[in-house]
């Protein structure tokens, strides 16, 4: 052992011998190991004052300090094959010799060293043989310290090194050593450092885990994540949405190592789209992270054909409805397909284009006099859908043929006598509604492009709604409005022929990505909105039934609007009352819910749900039921979301607040509404800097609307809640809200699965010692909850004094030591273990010769 530390003694004065010894001092004089005689010794602490002959001449003395650990061994593990190296800081007089142990048996070894106080045994190549308790013992003429750590060997591929609270290396320390550093002292320096870093971590830390994970239906989902534990052994489980804990199963199957846990899942489909929430536990504390899965399919087909509209000799415009399921990720576009109606021909079908939107011009490739079908399928990053329903045939114009611009002023009178197959060709379906279904029809000699609502009029009740409708549309003569053009009411039959509107729902429109979004824009909307309603209810007529939906595009390409569907529209009059119980959750008024006279304030109250809609993409009143919304709206209970509303002006909160008003008389009317502040600062003159809106809760919304129209509402709300739902912070306990009990519990089985009573990793060994020598019974014990640790000498309980310490460490390691021994010292000592599992005893003889 290389005891070449070359720091000069301490020297103190004479003055300091003259001095008294102090009354806790000993005289400990005795022959040094190697003969040396040396005079009384005064041990102070762990200071000793040693006054040689020489000294005593030259009137010197020189204090021996004893050795000391300023820094402790630690423990570690390594895995098979792996090296480590346990390092101690020393502080004590030299000459000061280090040894080694291994399991109380003394270490051979070329890789040990002692340099400017560091301590180290380096170990290469480990086997299963090298594990157990390390110890290095330190000793001088003042005395001897011993410091213990254990070493273990996994199989694991990974170093995964145990914590102890031991103190840190001081910077004078790191700094002195390598001020003189060798190859060998470098590399223990970096060894060090990585110790002192990973000892400084968390209990369990993720390694650079998934935060998201895509896959396509019918393939294979892995949720892997790495980690690295301050301890062993480690217990993981996965829960799915905070709810169900993921076990095996004939698709399913859940591994976990020392080192990472994963989970796979065979043939996923869209249901095990969610959230994967992935505990890790050790003895020491937890963590968890939360990776999503999305399983994404192609989208289902767009759900309507698609609609002609803008015929000429060459050119149309087709539009259609995007598909009701998106396939669990965005849909990206559509393929529109023709199909010509050629003679000798067999049908096929060609892709003429791909666009991002619902609707689509062709100006191209069509011949004057054609006859041609559409259809359109959607796609998105799984693939392409099924084609939609094919559009019926398509005539295109004479190469001469003028286009003929509806008349939309027409006052029409019901056609009792004909059918509307009559004058009209009626081709595919554009939607249905409440009443009816809507149909897209071309006049027979004029080939105008109309739509016609067939109402369902079976009975009479059903008749005389349908012929309200007709009525009160025929008093409704506005560009703002949609424009009945003619009417039939047959026996078989009851058809409303209106304008047709190509450009769909405003709100559709808003989310297409080339379509600009801001607050100007939106007041431009609410402005036509406003001018359309402003002549509705001048003409005494509420229409009671306001909502995105109803708000549609003249055209695919500008910005005017047109009001539809009068279906619950009502005439008011002077002093009858009129009270209702119909419209649509989110949008009806406080009124209609209480079952109050309803007037025309109670559009007002629907424009401005439309208006906060349109400028935030939230529903101010929505909750998770429609009872919920309900309530929220009978309490006239909302707020402006500080995030939805951040880019949004003072004047439009302002503007939809005046609209929002429990009492109906506090509302703005139309006309006020029109000269609101809010409304004046987006004229032409007055524009000022904006910025884009952003559409992502627009998005949302839409897809909330939909699915819960397309009964899909239980799959999207699912989606919808899982995105809203952030992951945890790693390491939050698991009694955190939101935990179903059935998490709860799996997570709590992890600490259970820890627990194992207590085991001897390595017993106590007997030992034969000199009388006065010290005595270190060093036994390692597993055991978790952490063993209650008993000494016993010969069975009785070891009386600890200032000679007999006993210590017990955190990682099991426990020792007895007993200085200055005696010969009564010697007898069979034991180490019993305990812990609500079980007991476990170890016991060794002490032999003190005499
Ligand atoms: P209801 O009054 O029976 O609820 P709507 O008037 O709302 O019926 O019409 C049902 C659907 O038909 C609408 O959502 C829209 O897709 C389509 N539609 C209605 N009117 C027109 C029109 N004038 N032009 C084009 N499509 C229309």
């Amino acid at each position: 052992m290389d005891n070449d530390d070359k720091k000069p003694n301490t020297f103190v004065s004479t003055f300091r011998l003259a001095l008294k010894p102090q009354g806790r001092s000993r005289c400990v004089g005795k022959q040094t190991e190697n003969g040396q005689n040396t005079t009384p010794k005064i041990l102070k602490g762990n200071k000793l004052e040693v006054s040689s002959a020489t000294d005593s001449k030259q009137g010197r003395v020189q204090t021996v300090e004893a050795p000391c650990f300023k820094e402790q061994l630690r423990d570690c593990t390594v895995c098979d094959g792996g090296d480590t190296t346990f390092r101690g800081v020393l502080t004590g007089s030299q000459p000061l010799s280090v040894s080694w142990l291994h399991n109380g048996e003394k270490v051979n070894s070329s890789k040990v060293s002692f340099k400017n106080g560091v301590a180290c045994l380096g170990l290469t190549e480990c086997a299963p043989g090298n594990s157990g308790v390390y110890t290095c013992v330190a000793e001088n003429s003042a005395g001897k310290k011993s410091s213990s750590a254990v070493l273990q060997i996994t199989a694991l591929t990974k170093e995964i090194p145990r914590t102890r609270n031991h103190e840190l290396h001081s910077e004078v320390t790191v700094k002195t050593a390598s001020r003189e550093k060798t190859d060998l002292s470098s590399a223990f320096e970096g060894e060090r450092q990585h110790r002192e870093q990973n000892d400084k971590g968390p209990p369990v830390e993720f390694l650079d885990p998934p935060e998201k994970v895509e896959i396509r239906v019918s393939e294979q989902a892995q949720l892997q994540c790495e980690f690295r534990s301050s301890s062993l052994p480690v217990a993981c489980c996965w829960i799915y949405n905070k709810v169900k804990p993921v076990t095996g199963g004939p698709r399913t199957s859940v591994r976990s190592t020392g080192t990472q846990t994963s989970v796979e899942i065979s043939q996923a489909d869209s249901d095990d789209t969610g959230l994967y929430t992935v505990i890790v536990r050790n003895r020491a504390g937890s963590a968890q992270h939360t990776v999503s899965l999305s399983v994404i399919d192609r989208p289902s087909p767009p759900a309507s054909q698609p609609a002609v509209s803008q015929l000429s000799s060459q050119s149309l415009v087709l539009s259609w409805s995007g598909p009701s399921y998106d396939g669990g990720t965005a849909v990206l576009g559509y393929v529109v397909e023709v199909s010509q109606d050629e003679e000798d021909k067999s049908e096929s079908w060609t892709e003429i284009s791909r666009c991002k939107n619902t609707s689509y011009h062709i100006r191209s490739g069509l011949e004057p006099l054609g006859r041609y079908r559409f259809r359109v399928r959607a796609y998105n990053s799984a693939g392409i859908s099924e084609p939609s329903h094919e559009s019926g045939f398509v005539k295109m114009e004479t190469a001469k043929e003028n286009k003929v611009e509806p008349d939309t002023s027409v006052i029409v009178t019901i056609d009792t006598r004909h059918k509307v197959k009559d004058h009209y060709d009626v081709h595919e379906k554009l939607g249905v509604g409440k009443f009816g279904q809507v149909f897209r029809l071309s006049h027979r000699e004029t080939g105008q492009v109309c739509a016609g609502k067939f109402y369902r009029a079976r009975t009479s009740k059903e008749k005389s709604a349908a012929r309200k409708e007709i009525q009160i549309m025929n008093k409704l003569h506005h560009p703002k409005l949609v424009q009945c053009l003619a009417a039939y009411d047959t026996r078989s039959e009851m058809v409303m022929v209106m304008e047709y509107i190509a450009g769909g729902e405003l709100f559709e429109r808003i989310v297409d990505d080339n379509f600009e979004h801001t607050e100007p824009t939106c007041a431009r909307y609410m402005q036509q909105i406003l001018e359309g309603m402003q002549y509705v209810h001048k003409q005494n007529i509420v229409h009671l039934d306001l909502k995105p939906e109803n708000i549609v595009c003249v055209d695919t390409t500008g910005t005017r609007l047109k009001i539809i569907d009068f279906g619950l529209a009502s005439e008011l009059e002077e002093g009858k009352p009129l009270m209702v119980m119909h419209g649509t959750p989110e949008f009806v008024a406080p009124e209609v819910i209480n079952y109050e006279p309803v007037g025309l304030e109670t559009d007002m109250w629907s424009i401005g749900v439309i208006c906060f809609i349109l400028l935030s993409g939230e529903s101010p009143f929505q909750g998770d039921n429609d009872a919920e919304t309900l309530a929220h709206v009978t309490a006239a209970r909302f707020e402006f979301d500080p995030e939805g509303f951040e880019d949004i002006s003072d004047e439009a909160k302002d503007f939809i607040s005046s609209l929002l008003k429990k009492d109906l008389r506090a509302r703005l009317s139309c006309t006020e509404a029109l000269s609101h502040r809010w409304m004046a600062s987006f004229t032409p003159l007055n524009r000022r800097p904006t910025k884009s809106l952003n559409k992502r809760k627009m998005k949302r919304f839409l897809a909330r609307r939909k699915w819960k129209k397309t009964g899909q509402a239980v799959l999207a709300l699912q989606r919808m809640a899982n995105l809203s739902c952030r992951p945890d912070s790693p390491g939050s306990s698991s009694e955190e809200p939101g935990w179903s009990q059935e998490a709860e519990e799996a997570i709590k089985s992890l600490d259970k699965q820890l627990q194992t009573e207590p085991r001897f990793q390595q017993t106590l060994k007997d030992v034969t010692l000199p009388i006065g020598a010290t005595a270190q019974l060093t036994c390692l014990v597993d055991g978790y909850p952490q063993p209650e640790v008993k000494w016993l000498q010969n069975d009785e309980p070891v009386s600890k004094s200032c000679r007999v310490t006993t210590e017990q460490h955190g990682d099991g390691l426990c020792s007895l030591v007993l200085t200055d021994l005696k010969p009564s010292d010697s007898g069979v000592y034991a180490c019993r273990a305990k812990n609500k599992l079980g007991e476990a005893m170890s016991s060794a003889k002490l032999k003190v010769e005499l």
